[in-house]
């Protein structure tokens, strides 16, 4: 669909009901205007806020879809899980998803009808949601059907039609989840079809992405956003860096080749596998992993003396902790670069820097998530001279 600035709602006819995009009603580009002027409002007192860099064609962005499945009078749907009531709300052309992605929801919900395998209730049925992310640039698409049980009915069946209705499909995993939150995965995957993950490229690395790892949604502009975060760094081949909140390593390892040694962190134990593989297939042979809590580890760090010179982190929306950031002051790293997903907790934690010798230099807003109102933010902040 081409883009037009101008157009408001894209005509999106689940708008009010989905929720998923609250920043529909702007256009584009006053979105990219709103975003500017918040992230302004909160952080502006640390330093120049940048000019937020927006997509050039803002649809269909998302490599990462999920949906559920309900069955109504029209038969049987897929769609989006309506927070607050948990009802499916039916999803055929989502703006912001990716294409591909959604005619794979779309052929499994499919196969789903023709096999008549049924979506869990809550008290009968098998299949909770599915999962589907496609590397962008690897072209390689990954369906994970995720079921109340280990029982899912018809399942030689159902991997065979799913195939055979589309065929670039290049793994398919069960994740079995009893949890009652919607869109959780479990922590048992069993891989019905090829390789049981997925690989996408970026910055002339490959990362390998599992059902469980976290990998930014919109891979579009994820280069630019570590391409950010790189020169915001700005290694000079020797320093000791530390990637804090890694994932699956993304940052650390696109980083790698300009660090003397790079350490990272993560709590989640399959992404801390994956950091392990990337490492090893992109060759950084300098990078070490470890599975752990990451203001525990900055503290370990802290305390041993061990060298610091950079540190990447990059923690959830919730943002880091007051413990995370008293050790890393400690350990003292010359400069920080904060990977922010959540501006409120990123202003929350550049004041504790702020408090402790480090000088906020440059926060420069990325538009990963357009016609929603999340904003990603790269700032780098430099210990005081006077801190020293
Ligand atoms: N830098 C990575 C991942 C960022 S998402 C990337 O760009 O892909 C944030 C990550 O922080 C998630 O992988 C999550 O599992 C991890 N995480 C959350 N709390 C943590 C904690 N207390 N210690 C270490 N890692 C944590």
């Amino acid at each position: 669909m081409p883009y037009d600035p101008e157009l408001r709602g894209n005509g999106c006819p689940v708008f009010k009901k989905c929720g998923g995009c609250q920043l529909q009603n702007l256009t584009y580009p006053e979105q990219l205007r709103y975003k500017q002027g918040r992230c302004i409002a909160l952080l502006g007192r640390f330093a120049h806020v940048e000019r937020i860099v927006g997509m050039d064609e803002p649809y269909h962005y998302r490599c990462k879809v999920q949906a559920g499945f309900a069955r109504t009078r029209a038969g049987l749907v897929s769609g989006v899980f309506q927070s607050g009531s948990g009802r499916v709300v039916p999803v055929e052309n989502c703006m912001i998803e990716d294409e591909v992605c959604s005619e794979a929801v779309a052929h499994v919900r499919d196969t789903m009808k023709e096999l008549g395998i049924r979506p869990w209730d809550g008290r009968t049925g098998s299949v909770r949601h599915v999962l589907v992310r496609r590397g962008l640039y690897t072209g390689e698409l990954m369906a994970v059907i995720v079921t109340q049980t280990r029982q899912l009915p018809s399942k030689n069946a159902f991997v065979r039609r799913l195939l055979e209705r589309m065929p670039a499909i290049t793994t398919v995993v069960q994740n079995v989840c009893a949890d009652p939150l919607p869109l959780t995965l479990g922590r048992v995957n069993e891989t019905l079809y090829g390789e049981g993950f997925i690989a996408d490229e970026l910055l002339g690395k490959t990362f390998r992405i599992s059902p469980n790892s976290f990998y930014q949604v919109n891979p579009a502009m994820t280069g630019k956003l570590y391409q950010t975060a790189l020169d915001f760094l700005d290694l000079r081949g020797s320093e000791t860096l530390l990637d804090a909140y890694c994932g699956t390593g993304t940052i650390g390892v696109a980083a790698s080749d300009a660090a003397g040694r790079l350490i990272g962190v993560e709590l989640n134990a399959d992404a801390v596998r994956d950091a392990k593989r990337n490492a090893r297939v992109n060759g950084a042979e300098n990078a070490e992993f470890f599975r752990g809590d990451a203001a525990a580890f900055m503290e370990t760090m802290a305390v041993s003396g061990e060298k610091l010179d950079a540190l990447v982190m990059d923690p959830p929306r919730a943002g880091s902790s007051a413990r995370f950031i008293r050790a890393a002051v400690k350990a003292g790293p010359e400069r920080i670069v904060y990977v922010s997903c959540e501006p409120e907790t990123l202003a929350r934690d550049l004041a504790l820097f702020t408090k402790s010798g480090y000088r906020v230099r440059r926060i420069r807003p990325i538009d990963m998530f357009p016609h929603t109102n999340h904003c990603e933010v790269v700032a780098s902040l430099t210990r005081d001279a006077a801190s020293r």
